[in-house]
């Protein structure tokens, strides 16, 4: 059965480890092409865009793809709607592999924003020392608040998109440690951390370093995902969903 993973997360690569040598799948991983030097994949891997909702359903029918599995970021909504709309135009199944969203545990002291613009007028007036932590294409937001200081982290150089007098940068990327986390907040002298919900383990040790400071966490909202579309929350769960789809199939 010949399967399309949109990827670009762990769950992605948690599923092409699942789907590696096994004879009765042919998978094909598909990246975005944002990072300079993605991660290595067991199974055969494309990168780049399809070209839209045209460019993706084409690419469906040309290399006889039976199964779609959008395993996007969970802030990814342009893939995700394009995918949707491909596979129903081509009748190819799709299933989304999404991480649920983090929810306010005790102690959490969040604020929850649906934008970007709305976390940047969330820091407030008062000049404040922010660790962001929203990936580097969407600092742009928060050149409306030049009179913070900020740590940007992100897995690459963030160029000049965030044009303000006071920024330093780190260049890393998850999984991260809780107590590394805290340290680093600690020594940078960090008032509030600004994230996107997320979701997942890999980047949770921010939030549960804030929490063990007391630090309040400026949370943006998920966009909304297309409607209709079956999810499951794992690797396995995916599996599980191909394997039926398998069993079915003539
Ligand atoms: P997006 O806004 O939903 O997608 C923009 C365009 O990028 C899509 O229309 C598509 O181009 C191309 N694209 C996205 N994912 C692709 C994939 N897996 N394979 C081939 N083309 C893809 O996505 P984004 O938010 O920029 O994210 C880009 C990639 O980074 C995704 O793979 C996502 O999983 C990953 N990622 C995103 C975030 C985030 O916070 N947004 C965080 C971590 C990882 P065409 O229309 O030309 O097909």
């Amino acid at each position: 059965m010949r399967i399309l993973i949109l990827g670009g997360t762990t769950e992605a690569s948690a599923l092409a480890a699942r789907l590696a040598g096994r004879p009765d799948f042919s998978p094909l991983l598909s990246m975005a092409g944002r990072t300079s030097d993605p991660r290595r994949a067991p199974i055969p891997t494309r990168i780049g865009g399809f070209g839209g909702v045209a460019g993706l359903a084409g690419f469906l029918r040309e290399e006889g793809i039976e199964a779609v599995i959008d395993a996007t970021h969970p802030f990814a909504a342009v893939m995700s709607q394009n995918a949707a709309e491909a596979c129903a135009q081509t009748r190819v199944p799709l299933l989304a592999l999404r991480r649920p969203a983090w929810t306010r545990r005790d102690g959490d002291r969040w604020t929850n924003v649906t934008s970007m613009e709305a976390a940047a007028r969330a820091l407030g007036d008062t000049p404040r020392r922010v660790f962001l932590t929203v990936g580097r294409l969407e600092l742009a937001a928060f050149a409306a608040a030049p009179h913070h200081t900020y740590l940007v982290r992100s897995i690459e150089p963030i160029g000049d998109v965030l044009p303000v007098p006071n920024v330093m940068t780190i260049q890393d990327r998850a999984p991260f440690d809780e107590a590394a986390e805290r340290a680093l907040m600690e020594r940078e002298r960090i008032d509030v951390v600004v994230t996107k919900n997320s979701g997942g383990a890999a980047t949770y040790p921010k939030i549960a370093a804030a929490r063990s400071l007391g630090l309040p966490v400026i949370v943006v909202a998920r966009p909304d995902k297309p409607p209709g579309v079956e999810e499951v929350a794992s690797a396995e769960a995916a599996l599980d969903w191909l394997e039926r789809l398998h069993g079915r199939s003539p």
